[in-house]
């Protein structure tokens, strides 16, 4: 009989307990042992929900995250943080987010925090220096697995793999992390030994660099590895996930491991090749239940093509979904809200447990040859553009052309100020939102207080001194889920949270049908800010491939086709707040990097379409119409031939934080269009010094020509107080005003 297994799952609880105790604790509400304790009962829960499993895993539960919690595991606390406390769960908080609950002290300690693979989960970097070593701590493990036997489950442990975690490492300047690997792989063979004693048979070892392009020397390394780690008790299950093996699959099939786990819905065409390499009593773990998605599975179509595997391999065969469920919300059961027809196609965490288990009595009842595959939605929208249509793609000038006709329609001055969009989400507003949400504002009184806030917004920029105003998105909770609520063919859950890190979640929109827009969704708003002053207001919309990165897409027809609908709904608003007198569009593409497959022949293919898309939604205005775009980071390794492509008239980005180098990268690779390097980190309540920004746009213009350059702050100031906003941007306004009267002189 195949065994049903899962890799991981949701950590938060169904109304995010875990959100909620981590903050208590870090209020200093309650004690570390409270903290522990309430997460364990929590934990325990999310066990119970998997009941229906053979074995279920320990160690996918983590307070902060499951990377940190590796570092932890094997004693890599970094200096700076032992200095600080003796304690370890003061220590852990303090390398996640660089406070204690003890004190108000700044965030000097919290470690660097990074996406993990492909998905939106960010884990936090391990630090490795010279010399590093390596000690076991594996008391919360073996506790874990304790109490795993005694709620009446067989326990397999969950580790982050020696090879993947040595390459999220960062190490000292030079050094590979693969120095470390002899040392690290010793606490492996001690905590394997642990486990072993303890009576647990599988130990469940994630790989998910083996879906990744792989040097030689990684490739050897994993040998090297697997074969030292072959002579330690127990078996490991060898797991691999987010894409296909490809030419890693001949690395993989050869380690000396127990079993195997791939993405199975990836590697329909080489399962008999890997079937007939697999040794004897290997097992193979098939991930068949889509752990990145949110529909439903084809479980009759699942349950036909596996079984001649299964008649093969018998109890040798496993099943699980193809990666941990931590990517998707808890249970579709909470959304009361949604049609039928919606609900009745989703599956969350807990009813793709339920799914696997169908799969197993389905295989096993040998009644399989319905064949009935997931609903398809009919596709409406003209597809994917072409060589004869390519022309929609392009403005009608050159930046060089456009430029001069900008300059002379917007006459603005050198050095323009703006900023990035949004102007602080105060309590009032966010109260406005719940009381309109709940009935308690009707719709008229709820826009009526929203142009209030715009009102004052336009008013204080104009004091300030800013050359492009913005409205201030003050109707907006977020980016993504406002355009969601508005296009048709998306859906927004009620309680559809994901996490993304520590205790922070998102909600991602659903894209379940064609994608369009079937009014305007910010004209009115954005005409209303623009009617206040004379100054240009620049409209603010997201892009299309940030929508998509950011919700959960139908899986029936391809990302590239769905950001081509969204394209052109975006592109409808685009032409619209144009026609209305709007002069600057800004498009933000926030997550355009974050779609990028993790490897690089899909990476081009997937950069090729997202430009497309962005260019398809801002290509359509007259030369005169100025387009923005807005990206929150400026890490563009492999992206600059994108940014590029995209030929926004204006780029602004990331640059307080992260060093200079991307503006090099953009000048050595001849760019152009105008950008705005954040001048200051709004992360932070500082307010930034005059005379430091000054310094700052000095250090610009040695980087890029003066006439590229743009000033503003590095990300949208939702998150800050007002006082905080208008201080930090009069001091942006002032350090360039003060830099163009040094221009004018010299
Ligand atoms: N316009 C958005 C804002 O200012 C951009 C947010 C973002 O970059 N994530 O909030
Ligand atoms: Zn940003």
């Amino acid at each position: 009989m195949a065994k049903i297994h899962n890799l991981g799952f949701p950590r938060i609880g169904p109304e995010r307990e875990l959100k909620k105790e981590l903050e208590t604790y870090w209020r200093g509400e309650i004690s570390g042992n409270e903290l522990v304790g309430r997460s364990e009962s929590l934990w325990l829960q999310n066990l119970q929900r998997q009941a229906c499993l053979d074995v279920v895993q320990v160690g996918d539960f983590s307070l902060y995250d499951h990377v940190l919690d590796t570092s932890f595991l094997f004693g890599v606390v970094p200096e700076r943080v032992r200095r600080e406390s003796d304690d370890p769960l003061q220590q852990y908080f303090l390398n996640a987010r660089g406070t204690r609950t003890d004190s108000t002290c700044c965030g000097a300690s919290a470690g660097e925090m990074t996406k993990w693979f492909n998905t939106n989960y960010h884990y936090i970097v391990p630090e490795l220096v010279a010399g590093q070593s390596f000690r076991l701590q594996a008391q919360s493990l073996l506790h874990q697995v304790t109490l795993t036997r005694q709620a009446g489950f067989d326990a397999k442990p969950v580790v982050v793999g020696p090879l993947t975690y040595l390459s999220l490492a960062k190490c000292e300047e030079g050094v590979s992390a693969l120095t470390h690997l002899d040392n690290l792989l010793r606490v492996y063979k001690e905590l394997l030994s642990l486990l072993a004693q303890k009576g647990v048979e599988w130990v469940q070892v994630d790989e998910p660099i083996l879906c990744t392009d792989l040097s030689a020397e990684w490739k050897m390394a994993f040998r090297y590895a697997y074969e030292v780690l072959r002579h330690a008790p127990g078996k490991r299950l060898l797991t691999t996930y987010f894409g296909k093996l490809q030419d890693n699959l001949s690395l993989v099939t050869e380690l000396p491991v127990e079993g195997i786990h791939i993405d199975a819905t990836l590697h329909r065409e080489e399962l008999p090749a890997i079937v007939d390499s697999l040794a004897d009593e290997q097992v193979l773990s098939l991930g068949v239940i889509d752990g990145r998605n949110v529909w439903r599975a084809p479980i009759a179509e699942t349950a036909s093509w596996l079984s001649p595997y299964h008649d093969k391999l018998q109890n040798r065969l496993w099943l699980a979904p193809t990666c941990s469920l931590l990517h998707v919300p808890l249970t579709v059961k909470a959304e009361t809200e949604l049609p039928d027809a919606i609900t009745s196609r989703l599956a969350f965490a807990e009813e793709k447990i339920d799914e696997l288990a169908e799969l197993r009595t389905l295989l096993h009842s040998h009644n399989h040859d319905s064949g009935v595959s997931g609903q398809r939605n009919n596709v409406s929208t003209p597809l994917l553009i072409d060589d004869a249509n390519a022309p929609v793609l392009f403005r009608d000038a050159s930046f060089t052309s456009r430029r001069t006709t900008q300059a002379k329609a917007l006459n603005l001055p050198p050095w323009t100020t703006t900023t990035i969009g949004s102007f602080p989400q105060t309590p009032a507003i966010r109260k406005a939102r719940a009381q309109w949400r709940s009935g308690k504002l009707n719709h008229s009184e709820y826009q009526a207080f929203i142009k209030q806030q715009i009102a004052e917004c336009i008013r204080t920029q104009e004091q300030l001194g800013l050359d492009v105003l913005v409205h201030g998105e003050a109707e907006r909770n977020d980016m993504v889920e406002f355009f969601g609520e508005l296009l048709d063919g998306v859906v927004i859950l009620k309680n559809g949270w994901v996490q993304s890190y520590g205790s922070r979640c998102v909600k991602p929109p659903v894209i379940y049908a064609d994608v369009t827009r079937s009014s305007p969704m910010t004209v009115a708003l954005t005409s209303y800010a623009q009617s206040l002053t004379s100054k240009p207001v620049k409209g603010m919309l997201t892009g299309p491939v940030t929508i998509l990165n950011w919700s959960f897409v139908r899986d029936d027809i391809s990302r590239a086709e769905v950001a081509q609908q969204l394209a052109f709904a975006i592109r409808d608003e685009v032409l619209a707040l144009e026609a209305a007198g709007i002069r600057i569009i800004q498009v933000d593409e926030a997550a355009l990097r974050e779609g990028m497959p993790l490897r690089k022949a899909e990476a081009d293919d997937y950069l090729n379409w997202a430009v497309n898309a962005f260019r398809l939604a801002t290509s359509g205005v007259r030369n005169e119409t100025q387009i923005h775009t807005h990206m929150c980071y400026s890490d563009f390794n492999n992206i600059i031939d994108a940014i590029m492509k995209m030929d926004a008239d204006v780029l602004t980005i990331e640059a307080a934080r992260s060093g200079l180098k991307v503006l090099s990268a953009l000048k050595a690779h001849g760019y152009q269009n105008s950008i705005g390097p954040g001048v200051y980190d709004i992360h932070s309540p500082a307010i930034p010094d005059e005379n430091a920004l000054a310094q700052r746009l000095h250090t610009f213009a040695e980087f890029l020509d003066q006439q590229q350059l743009w000033v503003n702050p590095d990300c949208g100031l939702k998150t800050r107080s007002w006082h905080e906003a208008s201080r930090a941007l009069g001091a942006m306004v002032s350090a360039a005003d003060r830099i163009r009267k040094q221009s004018a002189k010299a």
